[in-house]
């Protein structure tokens, strides 16, 4: 069986604590690798390397910074098949799929190659006489970031390229459910030159994480998971005197207005929902119909729905794959089982289906409730799995009133050829990320990715130019160089001459 250790100052480190966790196959339900999970010294030595890494590369110069930074470009573009094929052993979703998530990755490795132009800071010249004021942001230190199952190669590199751009050094703690993808991204990070200890993985569960949140030297933490986690991540870290962004679960809604496309409508619904087997946070988990489209659009996706091929992830003709435990499939089952005992009508139940010759995959078909009340639980939770509820309203406002009631305001669409009601809508829903006609509405790298309320713990989006400015803090510099004819004692406060 495989073993997956840490990666600490440049180099692979077994793990010492006798404590492994389970990666599974989901697509056979059988275990192929195992896992170190790291004892608090462990996390202390991967922390203490990076610190140390901190005192030259903190200082580097963007040239130094980049330099690498271009060649690790050059060699990720080169990995992806390799990187998506670890994507989908461990994780389960299709190879086209986890080469989609290596290409949003790489996206913010190439905003990173020009942290030059990011971090031109500021100057003003003359601001009383012979005054000249500068801002500049400089790196924080040693950074941690915690990250989920879902996107065990992109949601690292959400933050690492541009947390090291930045100068400071990472230590990262990836899911023990797929934690291969990421030790690769940090062995081809070596590869393209990046100093030993710049970037360091640690494995494990949350005792690695408890200890990344108390731990001194580091200056701040990126979670991205599930919301109970992201509030626990965010009030430790903060309590512990840590910046700290957490990005938490979702439940995403698409409305969908009676002049729509409905046959664009129900593409975009059905490749939403059902993508990555449902689960992806900007994944739509609720359709909103208004004004009677219901039963037109619920028939449109069924029938769409009903032709997606389900099967291993390696395998070209899948298109939806397992998910990611047994437990997690179960959980997400029984989401179906109970809604029309709690008054939805189920048109798709795909609870027990099964792949020939891969009985003991973690297998789901796809799930389609209607007229599922907002008091059901399928409704109420973040089920994160193949199941779409379809919802009705009236009128636009009833739609966006249901959507704005939600918990949750990661991201949103409207479907609509009414630019008018689009633009209302941009302004009124109360979500980070807004789609109008596009399902999934994740920004691009240079754009930053985060949600509203529970979805978003933290002052600071992901990446883009909140990224940035999460990875370093700002200093102002004011200078004089005194005019000999300068000089004299004067007790007033600093004012403007
Ligand atoms: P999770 O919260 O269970 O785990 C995320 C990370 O936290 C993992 O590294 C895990 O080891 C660690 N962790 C788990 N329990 C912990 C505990 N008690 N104490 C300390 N650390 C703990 O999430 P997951 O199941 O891996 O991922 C799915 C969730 O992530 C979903 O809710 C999804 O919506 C969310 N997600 C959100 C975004 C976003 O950008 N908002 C992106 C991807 C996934």
């Amino acid at each position: 069986m495989k073993t997956v250790n840490h990666w600490i100052d440049g180099k692979s480190v077994e793990g010492t604590s006798g404590t492994y966790g389970p990666v599974t196959d989901p697509a056979t339900g059988a275990v192929t690798t195992r896992v170190a999970f790291a004892t608090a010294e462990e996390v202390d030595a991967a922390v203490a390397a990076a610190k140390a890494a901190y005192g030259t590369w903190g200082g580097s110069s963007l040239a130094q910074r980049t330099t690498v930074l271009f060649r690790y470009r050059a060699l990720l573009d080169a990995h992806r098949e390799e990187l998506a094929e670890l994507i989908t052993a461990e994780h389960g979703k299709v190879h086209s799929d986890a080469l989609g998530e290596v290409a949003r990755g790489l996206e913010v490795v190439e905003l990173a190659c020009g942290i030059t132009q990011q971090l031109k800071g500021e100057l003003s010249t003359q601001v009383s006489s012979r005054v000249d004021v500068s801002a500049i942001r400089q790196p924080l230190g040693v950074v941690a970031g915690i990250t989920p199952f879902n996107f065990p190669a992109m949601v690292p590199m959400w933050m690492f390229p541009l947390a090291i751009a930045c100068g400071n050094t990472f230590v990262l703690k990836p899911s023990e459910k797929d934690p291969s993808a990421a030790i690769r991204l940090a062995e081809l990070a070596a590869e393209a030159g990046l100093p030993d200890g710049v970037l360091n993985v640690v494995n494990g569960d949350r005792i690695a994480v408890d200890r990344l949140l108390e731990h001194p030297d580091v200056a701040a933490v990126s979670f991205v998971g599930s919301t109970p986690i992201a509030r626990h991540i965010h009030t430790t870290a903060s309590a512990n005197g840590k910046r700290v962004q957490a990005l938490g679960g979702a439940k995403n809604h698409m409305l969908v207005l009676p002049d729509a496309d409905l046959d664009a409508a129900a593409d975009a619904a059905v490749s939403a929902a059902y993508g990555s087997a449902g689960e992806r946070c900007m994944a739509i988990s609720a359709v909103v119909a208004v004004g009677g489209t219901g039963d037109e659009l619920v028939a449109k996706i069924r029938e769409r729905a009903e032709k997606i091929k389900i099967g291993p992830g390696d395998d070209p003709t899948s298109e939806m794959g397992p998910l990611i435990t047994k437990d997690h499939r179960d959980k997400v089952a029984s989401y179906v089982r109970g809604a029309a005992a709690q008054g939805a009508e189920v048109v798709l139940d795909g609870t027990g289906f099964t792949v020939q010759g891969y009985e003991d995959g973690h297998w789901m078909g796809l799930s389609l409730l209607d007229k599922v009340p907002t008091d059901a639980d399928a409704y109420r939770d973040e089920i994160f799995g193949p199941v779409l509820c379809v919802l009705r309203a009236g009128t636009y406002e009833e739609g966006l009133a249901l959507i704005n009631a939600s918990p949750w305001g990661n991201g949103t669409a409207i479907f609509t050829r009414d630019g008018g009601m689009a633009r209302r809508f941009q302004l009124e829903v109360e979500a980070g990320m807004v789609g109008v006609n596009v399902p999934i509405p994740v920004p691009v790298g240079y754009h930053s990715f985060g949600g509203w309320k529970h979805s978003l713990f933290g002052d600071h989006h992901i990446y883009g130019n909140d990224g940035v400015r999460f990875y370093t803090r700002g200093k102002v510099v004011t200078t004089r160089w005194p005019d000999p004819q300068d000089g004299g004692v004067d007790l007033g406060f600093p004012h403007h001459r």
